[in-house]
């Protein structure tokens, strides 16, 4: 973790600063005295779980959540039976809500036992207003809620919540700030996600993003190349560039660079190995994007660019702003400049309006785009979006289309990752693979005896296992993939540390 500002520096006998983050740090040293004296009364140390729910961008929220609890004292823990507990919640389908409604019936169980214990919301869903109408409501023992346009004052939250005896609820409109330089423990120690920028113009119109996350701000270059060269630093050889449409970055910017020329900067980094990016909107993909792509050392074989329907017409009720013939000529493009890098995509089937033959144009572009794997969705309604107020679909038509849809990508991605079957390519080493198959599978490559079972993701974004030894995670290794299964390979280590 990188200390930016020494807590046993700041005078706590002084008015708390105004500035940001050194506020923040003021909290973080506030909140620390608290965390030792508490530990010292209950005669152990405070613990507390960060519980993570959606995506990346939740992802990497959490470890700045993680880094601050870690800083000032708390000891990290999965265990939901902590003394801090917070749930960053994602809001991007209906059952998302549920789930954590569900949940919290469970923590307030462990509240009755240990009644010091804070129970804390952020994420997505706090930003629905409905939702903290329901929180005040039923669930009156949850201590601290906050959104995502002020995540960096969790420490300020987080102590107010320690001190006060009634629920605190703090959640923007919006903001146009962005606070550099908070704790983050990462989840990985060779790999991180980078926000570039945060929130969404787009307003498609099933997506509730842009209502929870606010509009489009885009960081810094000098503050992302800088948290990348202290990654790097710090051991990191891959990074994920992050955003809900990175291909927007530098544009709120004065003076700003497009997303290309960031990815230019990034590739300069010395000991960067690999650039990752998420997501890509079809809509403004640029020539330039493509090129530096093309031209890259770095930038792995793999692009995710959603494609939600085939239809043109659908696509237009979802206000995504390109054509089915403008998403082929995109794809065409792509496989044409860069022959190996692998496609991926999102689909939504049912969305309101949608017929059979609307379904039968998405299944004409995935067998005409071929790609490498999909995450297919049911359209799921978010109460304040456009399309809400439509005409939904019946639910059987909707299951028996998505059942066709999902058939098709299973088959034309079968087909596809079975094309790098008997190469030798590059993986990076993410983990050590206990699962149930496990003992199996070294069998079957003939381990040796010292041998574990290795899971690691080649540049296309293909996920390969193989025996190794515990020490290899995080390296770079030449793998050969000798058996494709399905939509991953069994290999062997040819060359690596
Ligand atoms: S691009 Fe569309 S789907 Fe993606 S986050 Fe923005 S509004 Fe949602």
């Amino acid at each position: 973790m990188y200390d930016f500002i020494d807590l046993d520096r700041i005078d706590l006998s002084a008015e708390a600063p105004s500035k940001e983050p050194e506020r923040q740090y003021y909290f973080m040293a506030k909140l620390r005295e608290f965390v030792a004296r508490e530990g010292n009364r209950l005669g152990r140390k405070l613990t507390a779980c960060v519980v993570t729910f959606g995506c990346q961008m939740n992802a990497k929220d959490s470890e700045k959540l993680s880094g601050i609890l870690k800083k000032t004292g708390y000891v990290l823990t999965d265990d939901e039976n902590a003394d801090f507990v917070i749930y960053n919640t994602c809001t991007v389908r209906d059952n998302a809500n549920q789930k954590v409604y569900g949940r919290l019936g469970v923590l307030n169980g462990y509240k009755k036992k240990n009644p010091a214990m804070k129970i804390a919301l952020c994420g997505c869903m706090t930003q629905e207003k409905t939702v903290i109408e329901k929180l005040r409501e039923s669930y009156p023992f949850v201590d601290l809620v906050f959104g995502t346009h002020n995540l960096f004052t969790f420490a300020e939250l987080a102590y107010r919540a320690n001190q006060e005896k009634k629920m605190v609820v703090d959640v923007w409109e919006g903001t146009d700030r962005i606070v550099e330089d908070l704790p983050s423990e990462r989840k990985y120690p060779f790999k991180s996600g980078v926000n570039i920028m945060f929130g969404c113009n787009n307003f498609c119109s099933y997506c509730i993003v842009p209502y929870v996350r606010g509009r489009e701000r885009s960081r810094d270059a000098k503050e992302i190349l800088r948290e990348i060269e202290r990654l790097v630093e710090d051991g990191v050889v891959e990074v994920m560039l992050l955003g809900q449409n990175v291909n927007s970055y530098g544009k709120n910017l004065e003076n700003g660079i497009s997303f290309a020329q960031l990815l230019r900067e990034v590739e300069k980094i010395e000991g960067l190995k690999r650039i990752r990016f998420m997501t890509s909107h079809p809509k403004d993909l640029s020539d330039e994007l493509i090129q530096v792509m093309k031209e890259s050392k770095k930038i792995c074989r793999h692009l995710h660019l959603p494609l939600q329907s085939g239809s043109t017409k659908i696509l237009q009720a979802m206000n995504r702003r390109y054509t089915k013939e403008q998403y082929l000529a995109l794809a065409e493009k792509i496989r044409q400049e860069i022959p190996d890098v692998a496609l991926t995509t999102d689909i939504i089937v049912g969305f309101p309006g949608e017929t059979r033959e609307d379904v039968q144009d998405t299944i004409d572009v995935i067998q005409k785009v071929r790609y490498d794997n999909a995450f297919t969705f049911i359209y799921s309604k978010r109460t304040g979006t456009p399309a809400a107020a439509m005409e939904q679909v019946p639910e059987d038509q909707v299951h028996e289309e998505f059942d066709k849809v999902l058939k098709c990508v299973q088959d034309t991605a079968r087909m596809r990752v079975k094309r790098y079957e008997g190469q030798v390519m590059e993986a990076l080493v993410e983990e050590i693979n206990e699962g149930s198959n496990s003992a199996e599978a070294l069998r079957e490559l003939n381990a040796g005896p010292d041998e574990i079972l290795l899971t690691g993701r080649l540049s296309n974004n293909t996920i390969v296992h193989f025996p190794g030894r515990a020490d290899q995670v995080g390296t770079l290794v030449m793998v050969k993939l000798e058996e494709c299964r399905g939509f991953y390979y069994l290999g062997r280590i040819v060359s690596g540390k």
